[in-house]
């Protein structure tokens, strides 16, 4: 190891490691040698981490995390439903860990004593052309195994929701809401309980494999992958995770892995209603989807502390993790214009994506997408709130990808690896089925 990285490195263990701010300071003596370390701490890679050092109790594991607190983009920004699995095509990963994973997700609030609602869903039609867009949904639901869910129509719509407005809806009571950033946080402690190391503002920018072992190690070689973050620091491990949500696939690349898919980051941005209007809203409201995109549509959605989110929009944005409409990162924009796939994909859908941004402009635009369910919102009765962004995989020929992707490479550092490349809704609900299969993938992969 250069003289200088050594150096640094002394000085960070002397300083207690992980930087001051780090969430879980990291010991005098902490260890710099893992035998995997997961990149990330969303709710995939926390509720990974979780699952693998469960899993294997006598090994060292160790999350990696750029911020200084825990689930801060995705995971911190949603809209809190527990998916119960409706829409997504029967087989793929998306299907199946959800269904799990809402169920897991439940138990688990029941286990922590985490507060969740299982409000319910509607998905309404509210024009004739839209029903066998939404018997289809409901066929798909049934093929999915999704519990308790029927067609009901206009009365029935009424009698759930007395201000929403349809001509039939699917109606899916086993959806529910909870504080994804506290499930998050949960799944922390219990990694940390078991024996797992944090290291919050520790942002990875170099994967590569070590020349000789870490000074304080006599295992030889035992840790062959060098690890190092922003600020020179380094650690060893024997295998990587990545779970890095919005920055997927610069992780892949420069880890040496295939930068494809792309990530293009879509804002999606909420309003609120106004405190003395929530009551108009009891349940989760949804739209029928447009089957073109993996998004869900502009939706009524009642949150833990009793608010009630509308949204989220989704309009393409000029930083990955830019939450204000005006957030721009000169890197990310370049990023994006000079992949041919985002070309392909805005040329597709050039009128969909203006009418997306004009709305994002003009909340009288947006209230009309309300008004078609619930004619009393009215421009008065909302305030803008926050916004997310998601991380969509969108691959060379301009297709947004559809199902979860998790990928390895080849070669010494590539085949240590294993990439979470597309984690996006519903993942947050899926999380403890995604850690069980990262887990068992894990295993097999790298022989643990
Ligand atoms: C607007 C919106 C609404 C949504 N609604 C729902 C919903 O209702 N229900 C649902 O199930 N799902 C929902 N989702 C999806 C869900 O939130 C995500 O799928 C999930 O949070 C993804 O988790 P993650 O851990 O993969 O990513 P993230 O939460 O984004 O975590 C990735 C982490 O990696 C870290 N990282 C990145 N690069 C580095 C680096 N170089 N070094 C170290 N750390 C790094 C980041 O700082 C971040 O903390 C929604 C998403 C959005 C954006």
């Amino acid at each position: 190891m250069a003289a200088a990285a050594l150096l640094r490195r002394r000085r960070w263990w002397r300083a207690g490691g992980g930087g001051a701010a780090a969430l879980w300071r990291v010991p005098r003596r902490q260890r710099s040698t893992f035998d995997v370390a997961v990149v990330g701490a969303g709710i995939v890679g926390l509720a990974s981490a979780r699952e693998l050092v469960l899993r294997h109790p006598s090994l060292a594991f160790a999350v990696l995390e750029k911020e200084k607190e825990l689930a801060h983009h995705q995971s911190g920004h949603n809209s809190g439903v527990i998916h119960s699995g409706i829409y997504y095509t029967p087989g793929s990963l998306k299907a199946k860990l959800c269904v799990q994973g809402a169920a897991l997700c439940y138990e688990y609030c029941d286990q922590k004593g985490i507060p969740y609602k299982q409000c319910g869903k509607l998905i309404v039609a509210v024009e004739q052309d839209e029903i066998p867009r939404l018997k289809a949904l409901y066929e798909r639901g049934l093929q999915n195994n999704v519990r308790d869910l029927k067609l009901i129509g206009a009365k029935e719509i009424q009698a759930k929701e007395p201000f929403c407005r349809g001509l039939m809806a699917l109606d899916s009571p086993y959806t529910g809401i909870v504080n994804y950033r506290q499930v998050a946080q949960s799944y922390a402690e219990d990694f940390r309980e078991a024996g797992g190391t944090i290291l919050t503002d520790f942002e990875v920018t170099n994967m590569e494999m070590a020349k000789e072992s870490p000074p304080e190690n006599e295992d030889g070689l035992k840790y062959p992958v060098v690890v190092r973050n922003s600020k020179g620091e380094e650690i060893y491990c024997r295998h990587v995770v990545t779970c890095a949500g919005l920055y997927s696939d610069r992780l892949s690349e420069i880890s040496g892995c295939s930068p494809e898919p792309r990530i293009v980051p879509f804002r999606g941005d909420y309003l609120l209603l106004k405190p003395e209007k929530c009551y108009m809203v009891k349940g989760n409201i949804y739209p029928v989807p447009n089957p073109r995109f993996p998004f869900l549509g502009f939706h009524f959605t009642p949150r833990m502390d009793g608010s009630v989110w509308l949204g989220p929009n989704a309009v393409l944005a000029f930083k990955r993790e830019g939450y204000k409409l005006l957030d721009f990162s000169p890197t990310d924009f370049l990023d994006a214009v000079l992949y041919s796939g985002l070309w392909k994909l805005v040329l597709r859908n050039f009128s969909y994506g203006l009418s997306e941004v004009y709305r994002a402009c003009f909340l009288s635009a947006q209230v009309k997408q309300l008004q078609r369910f619930i004619p009393e919102v009215t421009v008065n009765d909302i305030l803008r709130g926050p916004s997310g962004v998601r991380a969509q995989a969108l691959d060379s020929d301009g297709n947004l990808v559809d199902d979860f992707v998790f990928d390895g490479g080849t070669g010494d550092i590539g085949s240590r690896i294993l990439h979470v490349r597309n984690a996006p809704s519903p993942a947050a609900t899926s999380s403890l089925a995604i850690a069980k299969m990262i887990a068992d993938e894990v295993k097999q992969r790298f022989e643990l």
